[in-house]
C-alpha cells in the first residue's frame, strides 16, 4: 500500500553527505528565484484555500520568506563557522571549538493556517544548516499543497528536497518509518504533536514541536487604549484569528472594561467593514472548523459581532463574555472570537493563565514597568510583546518557539540554523606539552596539582 510514495527511495537518495556552505547558499537562492516565479500561483492558491487577501498573503507568507532567505544568506558564512570557546587551564595546551553539523535528513510537517510560510520557513533553516528534507504540507489547504509540490519539484532534485502530499494520519507514520528522518520539525496542534513525539521516540528521532495554545492578552488600566485596540484588532483579525500567536482571550483591568470594549469594537469595524462580505477578510478554512467555532459560541454571551455566513465561511470579529470554565476556555479558539474577563490584581491574572499554562504567546498592554517586569519574569510563555501583538515572530533576531504545552525548540534566523544543526564539540590539544602528573601512577604531587585546577 502506498508504495507509490517511494519514501524509502527518497531516503536513500538523500543519505548524508556534506553540503558545503557555498552550495547551501546556491540552494537558497534557487528557492527564492523559484518562489518569485511561482508568486502568482501561490497568491491564487492562498486565496482559494483561505480567501487570503493579496496583502495578507504577501506580507505574512511570501514576503516573510523572502526576508528570511535574505537574512540567512547575509549571515550564513558567519553562523556556520566553527565557534571558538574558552578552555580552562586544566586542558592546557588545548583549543575548543563548536562545529555545526547537519542532522542529515529532516521531515518537515506543516499546518494549514499559514500553509506556505510554515512549510518553507523551516526549510530555509534546514537548508542553511546543510540538511536534506522531505516536506509534508497540510491536506486541509489542497491548492497551496499542490503549488508547493510543483514548486519544490521544479526547483529541487529529489535528492535535495522532496515533498509528499496527502492525509497526515497515514503519510506521516509511514514517512517516519520509511524515510526515517534524523530530525522531525512539526508545526501543528498539541494533540498531534504528542502523537508525532511518540512515533519519533520509537526510533530515537529528535523533534522540534511548534504547537499552539491559549495566548492571553492583558490590558492594564495604564495602557494607551487608542493604540492598544488597533494593535489587538490587527493581531486577532489577521487570518481571521487562525494564527497560532493570535490573542486568544482578553484579561482587562476592571476599571477600563467598558472603554476597552467600545474602542475595540470601533477598531474592528474600521479594519473590516461588513466583515462577512469583505474580500480583505480571511475565511474559515473549512466546514469542520466553521462548525467547531460556532459550537464554541454556545454558553457565551455576545458583546459585539457574532454574525456569520456558513456559505462564505466567514465569522465576523466577535467579543463574548462567558464563564471561565466554559468550553471556549478549554481549547485554543483559532478563530475570530475572543472571550473577555476582568481582573483587579496580578494574582487574578496568574489564576486565569494557570488554567491554560505555557501559552505560545502573551501580550501585555500597559505603561507600568513593575507589572511588565512581573509578567515577563513570572509567567511561563513561548514569547510575546509589550504594547503590541504578533511582532515578536517577525524579528529574525528573535528565536520563535513554545514551552511545555506550546512546544519545544525554536527557530527563525540564527535560532533556526542552530535548531537544524547538531553542535559538535571538538578539543584540539597541542603536543608540545604534556604534564606527567595527569597519568598513573598518581602520587601526592598529582593530587596537589589536580586540586589546584578542579576547585
Ligand atoms: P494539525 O496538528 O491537525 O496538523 C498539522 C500537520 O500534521 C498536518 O500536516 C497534518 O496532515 C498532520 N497530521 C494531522 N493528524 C496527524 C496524525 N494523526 N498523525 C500524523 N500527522 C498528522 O494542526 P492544524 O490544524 O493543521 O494546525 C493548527 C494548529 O497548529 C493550532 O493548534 C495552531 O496553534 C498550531 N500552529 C502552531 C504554530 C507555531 O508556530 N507554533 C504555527 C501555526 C499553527
Amino acid at each position: 500500500m502506498m508504495d507509490f510514495l517511494n519514501l524509502g527511495k527518497k531516503q536513500r537518495a538523500q543519505r548524508p553527505f556534506f553540503i558545503p556552505v557555498s552550495e547551501r547558499k546556491q540552494l537558497l537562492k534557487k528557492l527564492k528565484t523559484g518562489i518569485q516565479q511561482f508568486e502568482n500561483d501561490i497568491l491564487k492558491a492562498l486565496h482559494q484555500d483561505l480567501g487570503k487577501s493579496e496583502f495578507e498573503a504577501y506580507s505574512s507568507e511570501i514576503g516573510f520568506i523572502y526576508q528570511n532567505i535574505s537574512h540567512t544568506l547575509k549571515h550564513l558564512d558567519n553562523w556556520s563557522e566553527p565557534q571558538r570557546v574558552k578552555t580552562g587551564l586544566s586542558l592546557f595546551p588545548s583549543k575548543a571549538h563548536i562545529h555545526y553539523q547537519p542532522f542529515g535528513t529532516v521531515l518537515i510537517i506543516a499546518p494549514w493556517n499559514y500553509p506556505f510560510q510554515l512549510c518553507i520557513a523551516p526549510l530555509v533553516a534546514s537548508i542553511a544548516a546543510g540538511n536534506r528534507a522531505l516536506l509534508k504540507p497540510s491536506e486541509l489547504t489542497p491548492e497551496t499543497s499542490a503549488v508547493l509540490s510543483r514548486l519544490i519539484q521544479h526547483i529541487f532534485d529529489e535528492s535535495e528536497v522532496a515533498i509528499v502530499e496527502g492525509d497526515g494520519k497515514t503519510i506521516v507514520p509511514k514517512a517516519i518509518k520509511e524515510y526515517r528522518p534524523n530530525l522531525i520539525f512539526f508545526t501543528g496542534s498539541t494533540a498531534v504533536g504528542r502523537e508525532i513525539s511518540k512515533m519519533a521516540a520509537e526510533h530515537l528521532i529528535p523533534c522540534i514541536l511548534e504547537l499552539g495554545g491559549k495566548s492571553p492578552c492583558i490590558v492594564d488600566k495604564t495602557a494607551d487604549l487608542d493604540i492598544a485596540v488597533k494593535r489587538i484588532a490587527f493581531g486577532k483579525g489577521i487570518n481571521a484569528g487562525q494564527t497560532c500567536v493570535a490573542p486568544d482571550y482578553f484579561l482587562v483591568h476592571e476599571e477600563i472594561e467598558t472603554e476597552f470594549t467600545e474602542k475595540l469594537k470601533t477598531s474592528f469595524q474600521a479594519f473590516y467593514q461588513n466583515a462577512i462580505d469583505n474580500e480583505e477578510y480571511t475565511k474559515i478554512v473549512n466546514e469542520h472548523h466553521f462548525q467547531r467555532i460556532q459550537h464554541l459560541l454556545k454558553d457565551t454571551r455576545v458583546v459585539f459581532g457574532g454574525k456569520s455566513d456558513e456559505h462564505k465561511k466567514r465569522i465576523e470579529p466577535t467579543l463574548v463574555k462567558c464563564d471561565v470554565d466554559s468550553p471556549i476556555m478549554n481549547e485554543e479558539i483559532f478563530g475570530p472570537i475572543s472571550p473577555i474577563f476582568t481582573y483587579k490584581t496580578i494574582e487574578d491574572i496568574h489564576e486565569y493563565i494557570n488554567k491554560n499554562p505555557n501559552p505560545l504567546s502573551l501580550y501585555l498592554f500597559a505603561n507600568n514597568r513593575k507589572l511588565e517586569n512581573k509578567i515577563t519574569t513570572e509567567v511561563s510563555f513561548g514569547g510575546g510583546c509589550i504594547n503590541n501583538t504578533i511582532m515578536h515572530l517577525v524579528d529574525p533576531n528573535l528565536p520563535f518557539g513554545g514551552i511545555g504545552n506550546s512546544g519545544f525548540g525554536a527557530y527563525h534566523g540564527k535560532a533556526g540554523f542552530d535548531a537544524f544543526s547538531h553542535k559538535k564539540s571538538v578539543i584540539k590539544t597541542g603536543n608540545w606539552f604534556d604534564l606527567r602528573q595527569k597519568y598513573p601512577p598518581y602520587d601526592k604531587r598529582s593530587l596537589r596539582i589536580i586540586k589546584l585546577f578542579l576547585k
